[in-house]
């Protein structure tokens, strides 16, 4: 079947993801509007955000709750609190399915886009979002490759309209990363706080994240003990994934139909689908997830999955 073979080429999907992390100036982005994105009503959370209390089951009324700002101490808005899972919590969920403690009972899906915020890319995704009114979770290159140069106002967007903002490292540099392939503990920490400190400087010292994906995935690399353990003791977890729709694959499917097929054949095929953390690609000029995205929405939410965001 293709999926063993998908699922032993995903680590060079950032081969590709590498691609497209150029991102020429594109159309500078609309500003933010009211938060569109609501979260499902009927899960559960695991409340284990940011911080450990249980989350608001419901968008504060209060003023204070101004939806174009962070959550202090959080990688989201006030009104994404009534749908957001630790990091913790999905890394356990992925590693060790459905024996983890905690494991959700409704079905929850998580849609991460890697390799953004990309001026062609994310407002295009970004709208299709509010339009479906899906949370998703944005894992940003926080260097030169992406943020450094995107239009910084889709950062702000991205929080306003009640996504996620996750780290994917601030070089996507393998070499540095992963040095003869191995995982190298000093650098991915150091790595990690630099992509830190780049998101604060355009959302603020409120922001604050646990949730980052391994440049190339945690797959695709050897001897990441180390680096993973520093990292669990800064409260930040990696976060791989078991549904994609091929955008980062060295053979890519031929259409938008293909990829979102893809996206349940995958998910079906993971043992693991009471849990779907989807990657998909908001590099520069992705056309295939961006015509792909409404039916990956629709075939997950036929399926009974509702939408988080990963803290
Ligand atoms: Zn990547």
């Amino acid at each position: 079947m293709r999926h063993s073979w998908r699922w032993v080429v995903a680590g060079g999907l950032s081969v590709l993801g590498l691609v497209g992390c150029g991102s020429p100036p594109g159309a500078p982005t609309q500003a933010s509007d009211p938060p569109a994105a609501t979260g499902p009503s009927a899960g559960s959370p695991s409340g284990s955000s940011a911080g450990s209390s249980s989350p608001a089951p419901t968008p504060s009324p209060t003023p204070s709750a101004d939806p174009t700002k962070l959550k202090p101490g959080a990688n989201h808005n006030n009104a994404a609190s009534a749908y957001v899972y630790s990091a913790k919590d999905v890394n356990r969920w992925l590693v060790e399915g459905e024996k983890a403690a905690g494991y959700p009972r409704n079905k929850i899906a998580f849609l991460t886009f890697d390799d953004g915020p990309t001026n062609s890319s994310t407002p295009r995704v970004l709208d299709i979002l509010k339009k479906e009114k899906v949370p998703a979770t944005f894992f940003y290159i926080a260097g030169p490759k992406a943020l450094g140069k995107a239009d910084k106002s889709l950062v702000r967007r991205t929080i306003a309209e009640g996504h996620a903002i996750d780290i994917h490292s601030y070089s996507h540099d393998y070499s540095e990363l992963y040095p003869g392939g191995r995982g190298n503990a000093k650098q991915v920490v150091a790595d990690n706080e630099k992509a830190l400190a780049a998101i604060r400087k355009v959302l603020g010292p409120d922001y604050a994240v646990h949730g980052y994906r391994y440049p190339g995935g945690h797959q695709s690399w050897k001897g990441l003990d180390e680096a993973d353990a520093a990292m669990a003791k800064k409260d930040r977890y990696w976060i791989e994934w078991n549904a994609l729709d091929g955008d980062g694959d060295a053979e890519a499917p031929a259409s938008s139909e293909a990829a979102a097929e893809l996206v349940s054949s995958t998910l079906a095929e993971s043992g693991n689908p009471g849990v779907a953390v989807v990657l998909l690609h908001d590099y520069k000029d992705n056309d295939l997830t961006i015509g792909a995205l409404p039916t990956i929405i629709e075939d997950l939410r036929s399926d009974g999955y509702e939408f988080g965001v990963i803290d």
